[in-house]
């Protein structure tokens, strides 16, 4: 009888989507494995002002698998969250990227440079979130005014106010907030003003085809009037070429981020780059 109505069952299956859910509970359980294993990395890459100086990093996390090479976040971030492994991978992030911080305030070449965390929904909303982050904090000697937490604006989807008195605390050790892929979410304007936010990230898919899509072009502008009119830094992911961040920076942009400027980076390669930009910078 049950293996009839399996039977029965298994005719509405479709194979390739069996497939898709092995492969998920295989990469869950090795996932599981990454921080015990020593398997995650942090790369940087650099963000620059409208002189085009060096002003910060944002980490952004690999995982670095025996069998598959180094495996970007599209392909286990959301993994990770469904699982809740995003809180003990959330917390090495932190923690690496802290550390990072606190090395480079002693470099000469790498003084005031901060430092971009991403952070998961499901990671800040967890009771013990502000309270690690400030054991990290002091465990490490990170400058909480130099660490930058990029949240996003499905954060705000369930309870605003909650996420709003959590911000609070954090601001209030000195930590500073951009809020990431900005315009791709749903969140309410009339908020923007009521969160502690320092900055604007425009998000990459308006950045990235400007020149290609009117409606784009305008959400650029319209972003950064919002932002400066709100006395929020603005800052563009994305930035290809030349043209893109002239035109940004004729919009009034602040910052910048992309390949143009350089990829992410293991910190053995990104060390030497921000030497030059020292140099140039005459730091
Ligand atoms: P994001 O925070 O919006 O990061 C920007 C992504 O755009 C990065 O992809 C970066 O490599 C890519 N990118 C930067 N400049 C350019 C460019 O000029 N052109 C193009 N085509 N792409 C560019 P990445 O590293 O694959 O990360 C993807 C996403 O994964 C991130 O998007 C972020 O949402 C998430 N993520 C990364 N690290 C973490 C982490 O430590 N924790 C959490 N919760 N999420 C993370
Ligand atoms: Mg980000
Ligand atoms: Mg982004
Ligand atoms: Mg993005």
């Amino acid at each position: 009888q049950a293996k009839q109505a399996g039977r029965n069952t298994w005719r509405f299956y479709d194979p390739a989507m069996q497939a898709v859910a092995v492969r998920r509970a295989m990469l869950e359980s090795e996932l599981r494995q990454a921080v015990p294993r020593n398997q995650l990395r942090l790369y940087y890459q650099v963000q620059v002002d409208r002189r085009g100086r060096v002003t910060g990093v944002e980490a952004l996390l690999r995982w670095q698998h025996p069998g598959y090479g180094m495996v970007p976040p599209y392909d286990f971030i959301s993994i990770a969250e469904e699982s809740y492994l995003i809180v003990p991978i959330g917390e090495w992030v932190m923690e690496t990227a802290c550390r990072q911080l606190a090395a480079w305030a002693a470099e000469p070449y790498t003084e005031g440079l901060s430092m971009a965390v991403n952070i998961s929904p499901l990671q800040f909303q967890q009771p013990e979130f502000v309270g690690r982050l400030e054991t990290i904090l002091a465990a490490t000697g990170a400058r909480p005014e130099r660490l930058k937490l990029e949240i996003t604006e499905s954060l705000f989807m369930e309870e605003p106010d909650a996420v709003r008195d959590t911000m609070l605390r954090i601001k209030a050790l000195g930590v500073r907030f951009s809020l990431d892929d900005f315009g791709t979410g749903y969140s309410s304007l009339s908020y923007l003003n009521r969160l502690p936010l320092d900055q604007l990230k425009i998000d990459q898919s308006f950045v990235r085809t400007l020149f290609e899509d009117n409606a784009n072009a305008v959400i650029c502008a319209s972003v950064i009037d919002l932002g400066r009119n709100l006395g929020l830094e603005v800052i563009a992911e994305g930035v290809e070429t030349e043209e893109h961040r002239d035109w940004l920076e004729n919009k009034g942009c602040h910052a910048y981020q992309g390949y143009l400027f350089g990829r992410p980076l293991p910190l053995g390669e990104l060390e030497p780059l921000l030497r030059e930009s020292a140099c140039i910078a005459g730091r």
